[in-house]
């Protein structure tokens, strides 16, 4: 086993590392930054090491500071959390030739899933269905005018090296296309450093799907059932996310996970990822990229596998086999986890930041908190406004929904404006309690009411 896993994150993220660490016995060590002092992944660590000012590319981003502090710590492994170095293959290899194990997929693994035109690349020839589109990077708007007129609009725009929602533009027609090729380009050179774009198919009203798989060294790997994630900001964020996705049939479930881990299979991958897919009202699916990392809404998968995804990952790191087999994996009950984040949906969800003054925290039967934050804690205008991820377990839907609702209810935060109030109004809809909604729900009920409504 592991002996001291040195955790290259902030926030909810490095706290969920640090606490499996100590379940099993292996030393952790947190980094943090000048303004992270009082994060509480700073305060429950075994050791914690500062590597810089407050801004990320000063401390977390800080790939000189971030090596040096993993090997003075003297840590056998690294987790990367999600963001930051997470997908970076020059992370993992610079660690690699420290001789200090990368808790994640081999450096290939993140090379070939790294952008979105190879990973599709990669989807395609394991036989998986992708959105229609581009053949690889697009050089041009006349090319990309072109090919949009094979494939039929409306299309979207997107970044190849894009994340997070960044980098995507819908357009309608072809009148529109050369003004939103510029925007977009700019916005990927600016964002991810690359103008390279691909073209897409725009899935009228999908649901985002997507399938959580795990490998070991020894050449096993399963999927764990699928995440509904179609309750997405007006970003192509994530807000809400569920599992299973209720209406799912289990014939088009087992379809989805074993083309999944053919993907994955086909650039050599191991340990924790996860596969993203277009889902259609026909039951189509479409891969849509790979995430070569745990994801923010891990949990859900969690709570209805009983598999602690964190404590797995850890297991495979250190050269141990899969504990289970396809065959173990059964899911039990629903699960929605909600991102309370520091941000006002009425001001076009501007951040907020300032001192926490009052934080009172649902709890009660099937409920977890995944946080960092704590009344007189200050957050910080530095980082992601992700301040909770609140995770409700019913044995159904309608139990978890009804939790979910309670949980909004009780939660209480002062001192910085939060999107709860948001989220409860959001929770009322008939169409979200009822599981009826798609990708493009949120902005449609936004424009429908309007802030103050
Ligand atoms: P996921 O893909 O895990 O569902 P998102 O797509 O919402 O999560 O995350 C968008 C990107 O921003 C991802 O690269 C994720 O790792 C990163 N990210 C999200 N939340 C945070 C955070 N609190 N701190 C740092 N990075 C984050
Ligand atoms: P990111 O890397 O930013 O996570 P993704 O390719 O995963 O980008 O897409 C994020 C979201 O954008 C999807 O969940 C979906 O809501 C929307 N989206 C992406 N591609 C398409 C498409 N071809 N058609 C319709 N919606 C899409
Ligand atoms: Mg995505």
């Amino acid at each position: 086993m592991l002996k001291k896993v040195l955790v290259a994150n902030r926030g909810e993220i490095a706290c969920r590392v640090i606490r499996a660490c100590r379940e099993m016995g292996i030393r952790s060590v947190a980094i943090y930054s000048q303004a992270d002092k009082e994060s509480l992944h700073t305060l429950i660590a075994d050791e914690a090491i500062c590597v810089g000012a407050g801004s990320n590319g000063d401390s977390y981003l800080n790939l000189a500071n971030v090596l040096m502090a993993a090997q003075i710590s003297g840590a056998d492994a690294v987790h990367p959390g999600y963001g930051y170095f997470s997908e970076r293959a020059h992370f993992a290899e610079a660690l690699e030739s420290l001789g200090i194990k990368f808790i994640g997929p081999p450096v290939k693994a993140i090379e070939g899933m790294g952008d979105k035109a190879r990973a599709k690349e990669a989807a395609i020839a394991s036989g998986c269905p992708v959105v229609p589109g581009s053949d690889g990077v697009v050089a041009s708007d006349l090319e990309a005018l072109q090919i949009a007129d094979q494939i039929g609009y409306p299309i979207l725009l997107k970044a190849v090296a894009g994340g997070g929602g960044r980098g995507i533009r819908r357009v309608d027609g072809p009148d529109e296309l050369s003004q939103l090729w510029k925007t977009a380009q700019a916005e990927a050179q600016a964002s991810f450093g690359s103008g390279e774009m691909l073209l897409e198919k725009c899935i009228v009203e999908p649901r985002h799907v997507e399938i959580q798989i795990i490998g070991d060294q020894h050449g096993n790997m399963i999927y764990l059932g699928e995440r509904e994630c179609s309750i997405q900001n007006l970003r192509h964020q994530k807000m809400i996310e569920e599992a299973p996705y209720a209406f799912l049939p289990a014939e088009i479930r087992r379809k989805m996970g074993e083309a999944a881990v053919k993907v994955a299979w086909s650039v050599g991958y191991q340990n924790a990822g996860t596969v993203e897919f277009l889902v259609d009202e026909n039951f189509d699916f479409y891969f849509l990229e790979m995430n070569t990392r745990l994801q923010v809404e891990h949990p859900v998968t969690e709570e209805i596998t009983g598999v602690d995804l964190m404590q797995l990952m850890l297991r495979v790191a250190a050269g141990e086999s899969l504990p289970i087999k396809q065959a173990d994996v059964q899911l039990n009950g629903h699960a929605i986890e909600a991102r309370i984040t520091a941000q006002d949906p009425d001001k076009d969800f501007a951040p907020s930041t300032g001192k926490i003054t009052e934080w009172r925290a649902p709890g009660g039967r099937g409920i977890r908190m995944d946080t960092h934050c704590y009344a007189g804690y200050s957050v910080s205008p530095f980082y992601d406004p992700m301040l909770a991820k609140l995770i409700v377990k019913g044995k159904d839907r309608a139990e978890a929904v009804a939790r979910l609702q309670s949980a909004l209810h009780e939660f209480h935060v002062a001192g910085i404006t939060t999107n709860i109030p948001y989220l409860r109004r959001l929770c009322a809809t008939p169409e979200w309690i009822a599981g009826d909604f798609h990708t493009g729900f949120v902005p449609q009920w936004m424009a429908a009411n309007p802030a103050g409504a």
